[in-house]
């Protein structure tokens, strides 16, 4: 059957502000400024204002966010990174791509997010930084990590990639650890249109570092301080993101609106298993994802998608058993982020999703139910 209800959509979201963004693209395009422009500053100046921070570094992509990330902090070979086990595989492979060891934490099965209570017993003398990932959205529970932190005199770099506009106890994720990465890939959140990334941090040091690395590790033409990578957010980008920013706290309210709304319908659907709905009050979700947890994925998938619904998963295949890692997790065993990569579907959640399509879909996903 035909799709009715796509996964995402991003046209319906850039069409709402199309107009803006062609004016921005265009503006850039006469000024004869690409890289390094004014538009780059002007975006920086206003994404570190609006997490809460002194400084922002664009960078090319979020993965390069990442790197750099480490890098400024030191982080190289010998050194061990603490990361959930349950995320993308740019986290762990910003970690491999530094020289550095990925040391994996199990997943909480009540968030998906890194297991707080296990981290510490991972942390050895070699321990640099430790990454949390605020995945699908969710903020990671951060005081007990900036206590970790403390204690073991590690650093914390926020993965924020999937979370930008989230906040935890009052301040925006992406704000908290030493340095932070964000990305800005088309469907995130804030997404530009085409790859893009962001360094954040308070500390005027690293920041500078950054601006080194994201440049060939030069300040002064053809003077390299450092060896860099060339991963600088374009002019054009720049500009598309400051358009989209001014938006993104009320695209971010519309997708918890959705994401209540799939709350309140499946709650209740004893087959299917959400995850922890956090404390409203201290903390609040940039929902980027609706996953659900289920016994029976692939039955409801191909039942969803013969009634035209279409789903994604996050992720059929965690970092440690994909085939670019084989053999280097050996030994290891994770059955939590196991029972995540067999069990989560991911639902439509996207800007332009109305209210009466996330019902079809509950009613869609209860329907299958009475057959599966
Ligand atoms: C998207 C993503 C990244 C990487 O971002 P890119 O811009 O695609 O390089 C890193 N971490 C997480 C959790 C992500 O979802």
């Amino acid at each position: 059957m035909k799709t009715t209800i796509p996964f995402n959509n991003l046209k319906i979201n850039d069409q709402q502000v199309q107009a803006e963004i062609e004016q921005a693209v265009l503006k850039v395009v006469r000024s004869g400024s690409y890289i390094l422009g004014e538009e780059l500053s002007l975006f920086e100046e206003v994404f570190a204002d609006y997490l809460g921070v002194k400084y922002c570094v664009g960078v090319g992509n979020g993965l390069d966010a990442l790197k750099i990330s480490l890098r400024v902090l030191g982080v190289g070979c010998g050194d061990e990174v603490i990361v959930p086990a349950n995320t993308y595989i740019a986290t762990v492979l910003a970690v491999s791509e530094v020289g550095a060891v990925p040391v994996l934490v199990e997943p909480s099965l009540k968030d998906g997010l890194i297991d707080v209570s296990k981290i510490e017993a991972k942390i050895s003398h070699k321990t640099k930084a430790i990454i949390p990932v605020h995945l699908y959205g969710t903020p990671c529970d951060m005081d007990p990590i900036v206590a970790l932190s403390k204690k073991h005199n590690v650093y914390i770099v926020e993965d924020n990639a999937q979370a930008v506009g989230a906040v935890y106890k009052g301040e925006k994720t992406g704000s908290i650890g030493h340095v932070n990465a964000q990305s800005f890939y088309p469907t995130k959140n804030l997404g530009a249109l085409g790859d893009g990334g962001a360094i954040t941090t308070n500390d005027p040091d690293l920041a500078r570092k950054a601006r080194l690395y994201r440049n060939y590790g030069s300040e002064m033409k053809y003077h390299n301080e450092v060896l860099g990578y060339n991963s600088r957010l374009d002019d054009i980008q720049a500009a598309v993101l400051r358009v989209k920013l001014s938006y993104l706290d009320e695209w971010n309210q519309q997708r918890r609106i959705l994401q209540k709304q799939y709350y309140e319908g499946l709650s209740m659907v004893k087959h299917i298993t959400l995850f922890d709905q956090k404390d409203i009050n201290e903390i609040q979700d940039a929902p980027h994802l609706l996953v659900a947890r289920v016994k029976n994925r692939e039955a409801l998938i191909t039942y969803l998608s013969d009634k035209g619904i279409a789903t994604g998963i996050h992720y059929p295949v965690s970092p440690y058993e994909q085939r670019g890692y084989s053999g280097f997790f050996k030994d290891e065993i994770y059955p939590c982020a196991d029972i995540l990569s067999k069990e989560v579907v991911s639902l439509p959640l996207f800007i332009g999703l109305t209210t009466d399509q996330v019902n079809h879909v509950i009613a869609t996903v209860k329907s299958a139910y009475h057959i599966l």
